[in-house]
């Protein structure tokens, strides 16, 4: 499909440069014919001044034809040269054109499939619950001597379900939107947001005995939106809550390095394998889905989420773990003097 489209833009670029150079050719050729015509057809004046009428009609009658021989070749050299010109460029406007084309259509080729994979994904991650939910429902429906705690219990679990599916599909719409990308950034006080965040994430952290650790307070402002770099924070500090064990503690952190914010969240939980944590950031990624599905309940694009709120702000994330011990991530933001 690539290749087809590849091909079809660089037969339009070779057709432009191909006209374009035949345009030129041809108006050389008609320029070098008039000019050589002229030269033959007119009187011959420098004849006429050194001979006079000396020179007999005969000889005069050669020296035309042999002018008019001489410009012939003249114009069938053009022509010559203009013809192999005109294969040199069609040769080398051809390959240059497919370069060109497989270059312009690569980046449009890759978010065109990044689009499909994003929707086949999200289509699949949304469809997977709706159908627990319904077949749960249809059994209990069957069942005629379903007890009242019964029914219960089925309208919990599916309660449960829907608040997933809701929270995916905001975070669909997030990314989808990029709305992060059009942020109006300002001085904004880290110590402000770390608090703000982790003042967000409490009630979780408590619910596994979980003791977030902030112990050193800093002075200092990042160029950011205050509501998405909390949300940022809420993302990295849920997912090491959900990621760790009950009665463990996770350590926040932030310091200034050569004009740099760093803000480090760190967890000792499961950890993430090296060959996973290339892949945390991709949507829909989870680095063992069943564990993750099971148990922390995730659909791997909170980090996407995260990343793309760190970019607007001309930051990033990175994430340093030993499976089995912990992770720490941790998020570099321009630092405001
Ligand atoms: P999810 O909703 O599945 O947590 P995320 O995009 O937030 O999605 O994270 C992607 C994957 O990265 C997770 O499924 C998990 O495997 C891994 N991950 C993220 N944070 C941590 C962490 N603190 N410890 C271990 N694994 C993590």
């Amino acid at each position: 499909m690539f290749h087809r489209r590849s091909l079809k833009l660089a037969a339009l670029y070779l057709g432009i440069i191909m006209f374009i150079s035949l345009f030129f050719s041809f108006t050389v050729y008609r320029l070098a014919t008039v000019e050589l015509d002229r030269g033959i057809r007119g009187p011959m004046p420098a004849f006429d001044n050194r001979y006079g009428d000396e020179l007999p009609q005969q000889a005069r009658n050669f020296l035309r034809q042999d002018a008019v021989r001489r410009s012939e070749d003249a114009k069938e050299h053009v022509r010559n040269q203009l013809i192999i010109i005109n294969i040199a460029i069609l040769v080398g406007a051809g390959f240059l054109s497919y370069y060109l084309a497989a270059r312009t259509l690569r980046p449009i080729e890759e978010a065109h499939e990044a689009q499909s994979r994003f929707t086949g994904d999200a289509s699949h991650e949304l469809r997977t619950p709706i159908a627990a939910m319904r077949s749960e429902i249809e059994v209990a429906l069957m069942d005629p001597k379903l007890k009242l705690s019964e029914a219960k219990k089925l309208l919990r679990s599916n309660l449960e379900e829907l608040d997933k599916l809701t929270a995916l599909s905001e975070g669909l719409l997030k990314l989808s939107r990029n709305e992060h990308g059009s942020l109006e950034l300002k001085p904004t006080s880290v110590d402000k947001t770390i608090k703000e965040a982790i003042d967000r994430i409490s009630s979780k952290a408590d619910s596994k005995h979980i003791n977030i650790d902030y112990k050193t307070p800093v002075n200092m402002n990042v160029l950011a939106d205050a509501d998405s770099l909390t949300e940022l924070l809420v993302i990295i500090l849920d997912n090491a809550i959900k990621y760790s064990p009950e009665n463990s503690s996770i350590e926040v952190a932030a310091g200034l390095q050569r004009k740099r914010a760093l803000i480090s969240v760190t967890d000792h939980g499961v950890g993430i394998l090296e060959t996973d944590a290339q892949h945390i950031f991709d949507r829909f990624y989870r680095a063992d889905s069943a564990r993750s599905k099971t148990q922390a309940g995730g659909y791997g694009i909170g980090l996407s989420i995260a990343k793309q709120i760190a970019d607007a702000h001309n930051g990033n994330i990175n994430v340093t773990s030993t499976p089995g011990e912990g992770s720490t991530f941790t998020v570099n933001l321009p630092a405001v003097s």
